[in-house]
């Protein structure tokens, strides 16, 4: 029995060394991916529930890493945090989705949101704020077009320090969305006084419309809160014409989901806006 509690401990320490080194591993090629320009952004619209318009893209995160192939977000992004390189790369990505803004803004287009997701670290950092001034600056991106998404989870941790950075980036002209919203836990108070524009509900909510009457519920909750607030709100992960008709008979204002499209590379983008223009 001694044996065995030997080898099982050492098999144990093996497979935690594996991990760690992969996970050194990856932060290595993580480091290096920003520089060998292995990251791009995709873009998923973002559509008016009545009119089938396209209103505005959320712009999402690829990693194309030459040596391991196609990395989730999922998988990145909480090393990126960790390891603190989410702030460089939050800042390409910020000025990368107002470049891509700025070249869609020609004649002949629509206007369109520009929706950008921001991590807790890269919120919390002391610089944040001058950091988009100047990256709007130097894009020449106009501020009313640029959303910056921030979780529930971020804008209710630390309430006071939140508010007071969200009011900060609010006098940028930017616009604010609570991304995730339901997941959190707001108070009611604080958000009423919260300087912002849009509520995202959370996926997880969509996805029980038709299977849970709980979900529904919070749904439709969601949905009033917003319209009482007088805040856009758009539900993200909608994936079956049954949930688009529930969102549009509750007067939910906009949907993003596989159901319209999923996240995609500019030109894609670029073939939906020329259909909603063509007329
Ligand atoms: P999120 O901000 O909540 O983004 C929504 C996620 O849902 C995206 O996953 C999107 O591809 C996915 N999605 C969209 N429509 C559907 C649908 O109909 N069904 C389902 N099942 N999923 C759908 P993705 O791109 O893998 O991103 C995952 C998370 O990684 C994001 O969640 C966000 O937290 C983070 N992330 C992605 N890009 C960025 C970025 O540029 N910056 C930062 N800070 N975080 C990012
Ligand atoms: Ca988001
Ligand atoms: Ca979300
Ligand atoms: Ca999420």
């Amino acid at each position: 029995a001694k044996e065995l509690g030997r080898n099982n401990y050492q098999f144990f320490t093996e497979a935690l060394n594996m991990k760690v080194q992969e996970r050194l591993a990856l932060e290595n090629s993580l480091r290096k991916a920003l520089e060998r320009e292995e990251f791009m952004l995709y873009y998923q619209p973002q559509v008016d529930l009545k009119t089938g318009e396209i209103k505005g893209v959320e712009a999402l995160i690829r990693w194309n890493s030459p040596e391991r192939g196609l990395i989730s977000p999922g998988v990145f992004i909480p090393i990126a945090e960790e390891t603190g390189l989410i702030v460089p790369m939050g800042e390409w990505i910020l000025r990368s989705a107002c470049i891509q803004s700025l070249k869609w803004r020609q004649p002949g287009y629509p206007g369109l949101r520009m929706s950008v997701n921001i991590s807790a670290r890269q919120f919390r950092e002391p610089q944040f704020i001058e950091k988009v001034a100047e990256v709007i600056k130097e894009t020449g991106m106009d501020p009313q077009w640029l959303e910056i998404e921030i979780t529930e989870s971020i804008a209710m941790e630390y309430a006071e320090d939140s508010m007071e950075q969200l009011r900060r980036l609010k006098q940028l002209g930017v616009r604010i969305a609570i991304d995730d919203f339901g997941t959190g836990y707001s108070s009611m108070n604080y958000l009423r006084k919260l300087p912002i524009d849009t509520l995202k509900v959370d996926q997880s909510f969509v996805q029980d419309i038709g299977i849970d009457e709980n979900g529904e519920a919070i749904v439709v909750t969601i949905i009033h809160l917003a319209q009482s607030l007088n805040l856009k709100v758009i539900a993200e992960g909608v994936e079956t014409e049954n949930q688009q008709i529930f969102l549009r008979t509750n007067r939910c204002h906009e949907m993003q989901g596989y159901l319209f499209c999923k996240p995609v590379p500019p030109v894609e983008v670029e073939k939906y806006l020329h259909m909603g223009n063509s007329s």
